[in-house]
């Protein structure tokens, strides 16, 4: 028999049904009291966890409190408040640069486009789609690696959808505008802390009796007689 690779609309609305009753407040785990602090910590939170930039973002933002402050301070500057995250170099480089592109080009205001916030250096369609969905509350999905993993899982995208930028098209279309990017934190936190990429807890997921993955893996269990018929 042919395994199910995708979710049903009705499938998808249960899942997203689950994940308000079990996520009502998600939101970002950065900290950030302003556009400008948050596209920052979203630069330096790339491939690095968000409890570590939470380490840093404080002192750096006391130093530098806007895009005017730091755009005057020197990549070494900043790299001495950034030096424990993953790619401390680069990032300070891109922070200062970012800092003076908004001064130059936007009055030192963070863009609420897309088009506008993928011109500054180190902002990605997924920065820019946090900083759009997080800062001004816009619809929108970014897809990072957890987003990634837990929609391919749960199979709300099919196989084909083989990037973050097809990975995206599809949420976009398939999950409603008013609560695109309360699902961008809600697969995010499941990501993060269920849908682990190594080990995911599936024994205690509320969502196993509705996820591909999990019914597509307990079948070949099944199948090689190491469990019972269905999942509990
Ligand atoms: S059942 Fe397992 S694979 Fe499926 S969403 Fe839950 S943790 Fe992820």
């Amino acid at each position: 028999m042919l395994q199910k690779s995708q979710t049903s609309n009705s499938e998808l609305e249960d899942i997203l049904s689950y994940f308000d009753g079990s996520m009502p407040d998600a939101a970002s785990e950065l900290k950030f009291t302003n556009p400008f602090e948050l596209i920052v910590a979203v630069v330096l939170s790339a491939q690095c966890t968000d409890k570590r930039v939470n380490m840093v973002t404080p002192a750096l933002f006391a130093a530098y409190s806007d895009a005017f402050a730091m755009s005057k301070a020197s990549v070494e500057d900043i790299l001495r408040y950034v030096s424990s995250v993953s790619y401390p170099n680069s990032k300070a480089a891109h922070i200062s640069a970012l800092s003076k592109k908004l001064v130059s080009d936007f009055g030192g205001e963070v863009p609420h486009t897309m088009e506008e916030l993928t011109t500054l250096p180190g902002v990605g369609r997924k920065t820019a789609n946090v900083v759009l969905a997080v800062a001004f509350g816009k619809p929108a999905m970014p897809v990072d690696t957890h987003v990634f993993r837990v929609s391919h899982r749960l199979g709300l995208v099919p196989p084909a959808a083989n990037t973050p930028a097809k990975v995206e098209e599809i949420l976009t279309k398939r999950i409603p505008a008013e609560i695109l990017s309360k699902a961008h934190h809600w697969l995010l936190l499941h990501g993060r802390y269920t849908c682990t990429a190594r080990n995911p807890k599936c024994e205690g997921c509320g969502l196993k009796n509705s996820c591909i993955n999990f019914t597509r893996t307990h079948s070949v269990l099944v199948k090689l007689g190491c469990t019972s018929t269905k999942p509990k």
